[in-house]
C-alpha cells in the first residue's frame, strides 16, 4: 500500500510475535487475575473452589470461512465449538457465550436466522446459555466474534506450561481431517467455477468435509480423563495445527519433545485426500489447523489408566529443559519442528 511506505508490515512479526508485542507492558491491575494472555483462556478467581475461564475468537468471511461452500448454520455452530474447545483445553466446563456479529446488507433476515440456528444447536449440544452480544452493520462481509465463559475446579485447571520431561504426549481423535475437508471443498468450488454445469461431488469425502464444516469440541475427552482420574500436566486445543500447538506447550513448559510420525492418528480419508494433493496424511496432521482435538501431556505413571480410554493416542514424549522439538520418522531420522508461517495479513 502506497501510504505504508517506510512502515512495517504486520506479517513480518507472525501471529505469535504480534500477540507478544501487543500484550507487552500490560499488568494485572486487580486481585484475582490468575492468568492473562498466553493460554487458551484467561483465568480469574471465582470463589473458594472454582476459577472462571474466559476466551474469545473471531471468524471473518473470506479468512475463516467461504460462504460458497460453508452453510451459515455450520458457521454459527463452528464459532461456538471453537470457543468451547478453548475452555476444554483448560480442563474446564463451558457455561455461556456472548455473540457479536457484523454483516453487510448482502445478508437477509433468513441468512441471519440460519446463522443463529447453528448457534442455537451448539448451545443445546454443549448445554450452554446465550448471555448477550452485540450487533453491527459492516461495509463488507460477515464477522462473528464469540466469547465464552466457563469454570474449572481450582485443583483441576490445566495450563500449557506444566509439561515435564518424560511426560507422554497424547492427542484425541485424529488429525489433518479439517484441512483435507477444506482442500476437497476448494477443489469442488474451483471445478464448479470453471464449469458451472457440473454438480459438486463430495461422495467418499463425507468424513473430512464434516471435520471442516462441523467440528466438535472434545468435552467428552475431558469427561473421560476425569473418570479415570488422569489430570493432564499440560493441555492445548489444536486450532493452528499439531506442529504449532506442540511448540506452544514446549515453549511455555520450557521443555523439548519428540513426536513419532507413525503414531500420528490420521483417518483413511485424510490420507487419501492428502495423497491426491501430492502430500501425506502426516503432513496434514502436523500442519493442518482447525481439528479442535486436544493435545495434552500426562505423567508416565498415568499410562496404565489411559490404556482403556477410547480415541486417545500417545504420539511422543517430552524431553529436557529447552530442548528442540523433533518429529521422528519410522527409519529413525529426526526433523526439527519449527513454527509455521501465518498468512492472515
Ligand atoms: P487460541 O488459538 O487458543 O484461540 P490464540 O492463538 O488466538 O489462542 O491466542 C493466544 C493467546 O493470546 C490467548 O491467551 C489470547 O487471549 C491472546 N491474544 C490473542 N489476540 C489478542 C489480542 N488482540 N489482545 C490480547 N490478547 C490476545
Ligand atoms: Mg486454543
Amino acid at each position: 500500500m502506497e501510504g505504508n511506505i517506510g512502515l512495517t508490515p504486520v506479517s513480518s512479526l507472525g501471529e505469535f510475535g504480534l500477540i507478544d508485542r501487543i500484550t507487552e507492558g500490560f499488568s494485572a491491575r486487580n486481585p484475582g487475575i490468575i492468568k492473562g494472555p498466553g493460554d487458551d483462556c484467561a483465568v480469574l478467581d471465582k470463589d473458594e473452589s472454582f476459577y472462571t475461564l474466559l476466551s474469545t475468537d473471531i471468524m471473518a468471511e473470506g479468512v475463516h470461512f467461504d460462504l460458497s461452500y460453508a452453510p451459515l448454520k455450520h458457521i454459527g455452530y463452528k464459532a461456538v465449538s471453537s470457543n468451547v474447545s478453548d475452555i476444554s483445553a483448560m480442563n474446564g466446563r463451558s457455561t455461556g457465550i456472548l455473540v457479536s456479529i457484523g454483516f453487510s446488507n448482502r445478508f437477509s433476515l433468513e441468512a441471519i436466522d440460519e446463522l443463529f440456528s447453528g448457534i442455537r444447536a451448539a448451545c443445546d449440544f454443549y448445554n450452554i446459555t446465550l448471555l448477550g452480544g452485540d450487533t453491527s452493520s459492516s461495509r463488507q462481509g460477515l464477522f462473528i466474534s464469540v466469547t465464552v465463559v466457563g469454570e474449572v475446579e481450582k485443583d483441576k485447571v490445566v495450563y500449557r506450561s506444566g509439561a515435564q520431561e518424560h511426560d507422554l504426549i497424547c492427542v484425541s481423535g485424529n488429525l489433518g481431517g479439517a484441512l483435507a475437508g477444506l482442500k476437497v471443498l476448494q477443489r469442488e468450488k474451483d471445478l464448479f467455477l470453471n464449469n458451472p454445469g457440473i454438480q459438486p461431488d463430495l461422495t467418499g469425502f463425507e468424513f473430512v468435509v464434516e471435520r471442516q464444516l462441523k467440528p466438535e469440541a472434545r468435552t467428552d475427552i475431558i469427561a473421560s480423563l476425569s473418570e479415570v482420574a488422569v489430570l493432564p500436566t499440560a493441555m492445548i486445543d489444536i486450532s493452528d495445527g499439531l506442529s504449532s500447538d506442540i511448540l506452544h506447550i514446549c515453549k511455555q513448559s520450557k521443555r523439548g519433545a519428540v513426536l513419532y510420525q507413525n503414531k500420528l492418528p490420521v483417518d483413511y480419508e485424510t490420507d487419501k485426500v492428502a495423497e491426491s494433493f501430492q502430500s501425506t496424511g502426516s503432513t496434514y496432521a502436523l500442519n493442518g489447523g482447525e481439528d479442535y482435538e486436544l493435545l495434552f501431556t500426562v505423567s508416565i505413571h498415568d499410562f496404565e489408566k489411559l490404556k482403556g480410554l477410547k480415541d486417545i493416542s500417545v504420539i511422543g514424549h517430552m524431553t529436557g529443559t529447552n530442548s528442540p522439538v523433533y518429529i521422528e520418522a519410522s527409519d529413525g531420522t529426526q526433523m526439527e519442528v519449527i513454527a509455521q508461517g501465518w498468512s492472515h495479513f
